[in-house]
């Protein structure tokens, strides 16, 4: 009888022991949270577009943990959205959240802040953030209220005390992370993380996955910020600003260089060829469409951003 048991048993103990020993991509949470490598958590946002069903949980949001403390990496698009965060947090650790990081200015990463005011966390962005959070401050709470009502009530903007000019280092306690500033590229406040301990690298929206990226900044100085990132070695996991984490940094980069470099040279042999930006919208990248998510109206609303300054090139 006992040697059935254990019979019965061992597998399953064995099975339950392998189950520990799994790395990542376990863990859900009501946020729908998962971690990506040991201690590096993301919640991935939903790719829907700003006027159509936007419930301010579109971006990748998530958090480090070291032994002194978590680092919070970008806040999701309302006070709720970041609350739930913080809830995520909290089940488990209790260890203060040391750093709030914005990897950018736009406002589904940023307006969760306010969920972390009390945890007196350093909040941390790029040397250009607080201006460009001042800049355009009015507009985005007013196009916040006008997107989700109720659920953005509590949402303010709150704006970086330490600033990155080039790079920073953080220590949350055994565990170091290095933050990188970009000069103006899918926005003029771009930033990236990345947790040494497991090589994993938060890019905010300079990568773009499934969903099609879109340029606030300069498409040119994209593509040189791509290189660049495409330079970084030791790179295990990417955890885009949109889409899923990826173990293949380079190979996401070639896509979203694919579909820049595409755009660039077609708007430019528009304006060549003296086509208005109408047809333009119309016919750049076309051939992309298939590739990405949302492509039409990003797709145009790219069009749109850069063919004016690309036409004094
Ligand atoms: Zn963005």
């Amino acid at each position: 009888m006992i040697r059935q048991l254990m019979s019965r048993t061992i597998p399953l103990f064995f099975l339950a022991s392998l189950f520990w020993l799994l790395p990542a991509y376990s863990l859900a949470q009501e946020l729908g949270i998962r971690e990506v490598a040991p201690g590096v958590y993301m919640h991935q946002g939903a790719h829907e577009d700003l006027d159509d069903g936007y419930q301010g949980d579109i971006s990748n949001i998530g958090f480090i943990i070291g032994t002194e403390g978590v680092a919070v990496i970008d806040t999701g698009g309302s006070q709720q959205v970041g609350q739930a965060l913080l809830a995520s947090i909290r089940k488990l650790t209790n260890l203060p959240v040391l750093y709030v990081i914005n990897t950018h200015i736009h406002p589904d990463h940023i307006f969760g802040n306010a969920a972390f005011k009390q945890e007196q966390a350093i909040f941390i962005g790029h040397a250009k953030l607080a201006n460009a959070m001042e800049l355009r401050k009015d507009a985005y709470l007013r196009q916040g209220h006008d997107l989700l009502g109720e659920q953005f009530s509590g949402s303010e903007v709150i704006k970086p005390t330490l600033m990155v000019e080039s790079s920073q280092e953080l220590d949350i306690g055994e565990r170091k992370l290095l933050l990188t500033a970009y000069p103006n590229a899918h926005t003029n406040t771009d930033l990236t993380v990345l947790d040494e301990k497991t090589g994993t690298l938060w890019t905010g929206d300079l990568l773009f996955i499934e969903r099609t990226p879109s340029i606030d900044g300069d498409i040119k100085g994209w593509l040189s910020a791509i290189a660049q990132l495409q330079q970084l070695k030791g790179i295990r996991h990417a955890i885009p600003g949109h889409g899923p984490a990826t173990q293949d940094l380079q190979g996401a980069l070639n896509n979203q260089a694919r579909y820049l470099n595409l755009l660039l040279s077609d708007v430019r042999n528009a304006i060549k060829q003296g086509k208005t930006m109408e047809q333009a919208m119309d016919s750049a990248a076309a051939s992309e469409a298939s590739h990405w998510q949302l492509f039409n109206s990003v797709n145009r609303r790219n069009v749109n951003l850069i063919y004016p300054a690309l036409e004094w090139e």
